[in-house]
């Protein structure tokens, strides 16, 4: 992803941080000097424990944690599967806001003979705006209370934050995945809203961008449970092109862009005496061209570590396995013989036509 910087490897999940953070770093570090620093890294150290929760939750489910991207307002843990199950779902998204809870409890004695009472509390009066800003700074006091915030703001009962999850999984219980999941990108846009005219009315720009963000976020939340609900009644078999064209490992690029611009296939199994060797899509045939001129051979430049899916895999699971191993298309196979290509577009053209009938 742009913007983005590999940071650490924890428990095997990678994690990753968003440039702005830097951006922030800078920007507090003249507003506050050093203190500004050291809030800033506790605000990041607390996100990155959030979603490190929610991750080891996840693990423990058998579901995948491909990386932790942490950004200004929070962090994103990147599963490889949804939750197929509400509970699990629920337990995932409340481990995140838990963790802030937890910190909340175990820390508040402490910090209150370490610091005071009144050095402790501070901050929280001046975030909920009981008492005016008078440039007393305690970055631990700051520091510890941002887990209110993070657990507050994350419990937002709405898309895309873990509150919209775990209603979303209440939900589920009375309401089909699709209606719970309608319900939830409803209130996030509702949510939204409310922070785009509290930010006008009290000009606070921060306010307006997390609207926005929060608004774009819901929708395509929506949008993707919409094509998974869509498209899972549908299987490979039934999108399958009767005729498809295959090239060989020693068919010259030239040979591949020629039989696109006659065929308008544009993704090609790779097939040896029957036997599927790889599959070429455009993206390789443009790379390989770029790298290698069109003389080239195709089992140069050919993908080999994309299995074939079979006529009777589920849309859904074959779009999944798309995003797995980012292509848009794969062989498709039947009794050991490769029938054919299936490719994100006819998966997408499926969603659109289905959705236009309803
Ligand atoms: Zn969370």
């Amino acid at each position: 992803m742009k913007g983005n910087f590999r940071l650490t490897r924890v428990f095997g999940i990678d994690i990753y941080i968003h440039s702005t953070f830097l951006l922030l770093l800078g920007l507090f570090f003249l507003l506050l000097g050093l203190s500004g620093l050291i809030l800033i890294l506790g605000v990041f150290f607390f996100v990155t424990v959030h979603e490190l929760c929610h991750s080891l939750v996840a693990a423990h489910f058998g579901i995948k944690v491909k990386r932790i991207t942490l950004l200004p307002i929070g962090g994103v843990a990147s599963m490889e599967q949804a939750p197929t199950k509400p509970y699990q779902e629920l337990l995932i998204a409340l481990a995140g806001p838990l963790s802030n809870v937890l910190v909340l409890i175990i820390f508040y004695y402490p910090l209150y003979f370490l610091l005071g009472k009144e050095t402790l509390m501070y901050p929280l009066l001046v975030i909920t705006g009981q008492v005016e800003y008078t440039g007393q700074f305690n970055v631990v006091a700051y520091i510890y209370w941002i887990n209110l915030v993070l657990a507050a703001f994350n419990m937002i009962p709405a898309f895309p934050m873990d509150g919209g999850r775990v209603l979303r999984a209440i939900l589920s219980y009375r309401l089909s995945y699709k209606d719970a999941t309608a319900v939830a990108v409803r209130l996030g846009h509702i949510f939204a809203l409310l922070f785009a005219y509290f930010g006008i009315v009290y000009g606070h720009i921060f306010l307006m961008i997390i609207a926005v963000f929060i608004y774009m976020a819901a929708s395509s939340e929506g949008l993707q449970v919409q094509v998974t609900e869509t498209i899972k009644y549908y299987t490979v078999r039934d999108i399958l092109a009767r005729h498809f064209e295959s090239v060989g490992p020693d068919t010259p690029v030239s040979k591949v862009l020629e039989l696109m611009f006659h065929t308008h296939q544009e993704d090609y199994p790779v097939l040896e005496e029957g036997r599927l060797k790889g599959i070429i899509t455009r993206r390789e045939v443009i790379r390989g061209m770029h790298e290698g001129g069109k003389e080239i051979t195709v089992g140069r430049i050919m993908r080999e570590d994309i299995p074939p899916v079979k006529v009777t895999t589920g849309l859904d699971t074959a779009r999944k396995l798309m995003l797995k191993y980012n292509t848009h298309a794969m062989p498709v196979q039947k009794n050991g013989k490769i029938v054919g290509v299936v490719t994100l577009d006819d998966i997408n053209r499926v969603y659109v036509v289905a959705s236009e009938g309803s």
